[in-house]
């Protein structure tokens, strides 16, 4: 390895290509090559629970929804995720009320969602569930050797650095950023949000029942329509057009019995946004 000193004599450096370089610079890192990302696990499934459309929702969702995850176990590795949902935003309404910061509400929301984890994780417990840490996902392949349907909680583990956003201290990076961080991470080929709609629509169906529905939409296309309310959180279109190995998410509708079978195998049964290139 060579050492290389400053042109004053004074700083050594490693030489290497990012030798010096302050990693801001927009020319530098647009000249710089890359090796194309590896996918680590590229046949696992990532799957997010909804909080607010289907954990909520309890007996009257949760029961169907983890039978038929058990049903594809032998077919399929699934790794689950979970939101937060209502109690999330309680906490969230009481917190701001009581001038929290952007770090404190983010730590709230984690734990939230980590309860619906455990919840999720004791049901399927008799079909292998385990409720897994966020440091845990280099453990996979032995998990899935074993037959295990890993659960974590979906919010990314930014906690008390959670960015503050330009308006107000609700943390913009939740469950649904978790699941598409993580579909980048572990370069995951099948990404389902499971909620309680369809999909995407031209706005809240439950808020006007004439929004049209939306298929299939690439993720720039989506940003750049700069819709008022949307079905996922805002960044998750961002990070999806940024990534090396995401192809693209579907959103599903979890109260259709059928349907995470189907979008497992493949299937369009709800809302796919894909990377554009
Ligand atoms: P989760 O519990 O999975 O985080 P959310 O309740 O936060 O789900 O988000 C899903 C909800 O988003 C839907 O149930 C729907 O009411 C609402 N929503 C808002 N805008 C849209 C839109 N443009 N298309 C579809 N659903 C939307
Ligand atoms: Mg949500």
């Amino acid at each position: 390895m060579a050492l290389v000193r400053d042109k004053d004599g004074k700083r050594l450096h490693v030489k290497s290509k990012l030798m010096g370089e302050s990693l801001v610079s927009k020319t530098f890192i647009d000249g710089l090559d890359f090796a194309p990302q590896q996918r680590l696990y590229p046949d696992v499934a990532v799957i997010k629970i909804g909080g607010q459309s289907i954990c909520d929702r309890g007996v009257k969702a949760l029961p169907d929804i983890l039978k038929e995850i058990v049903a594809n176990r032998k077919n399929h590795k699934m790794l689950i995720t979970t939101g937060g949902g209502t109690r999330s935003r309680h906490i969230y309404t009481i917190g701001l009320e009581m001038g929290m910061p952007t770090g404190v509400i983010a730590r709230f929301g984690s734990m939230i969602s980590d309860q619906n984890a455990l919840m999720v994780a004791t049901l399927l417990s008799p079909w292998g569930g385990i409720k897994m840490s966020h440091s845990d996902i280099v453990k996979l392949p032995t998990y899935f050797a074993e037959g295990i349907i890993p659960v974590m909680h979906g919010m990314p583990p930014y906690d008390y650095f959670a960015i503050k956003p330009p308006k107000g201290r609700i943390p913009i990076h939740r469950t649904d950023v978790g699941l598409v961080i993580l579909a980048d991470l572990i370069g995951s080929r099948r990404v389902l949000f499971v909620k309680d709609e369809k999909g995407l629509y031209t706005e809240d169906p439950k808020k006007n029942p004439e929004a049209e529905f939306i298929p299939r939409i690439g993720a720039r296309e989506l940003l750049e329509r700069d819709q008022d309310d949307l079905v996922i959180e805002r960044p998750c279109l961002e990070i999806i057009q940024n990534s090396e190995v995401i192809e693209e998410v579907q959103i599903i509708n979890g109260m259709v019995p059928g349907n995470i079978t189907k979008a497992l195998e493949g299937g369009h049964v709800g809302t796919v946004i894909y990377k554009e290139d």
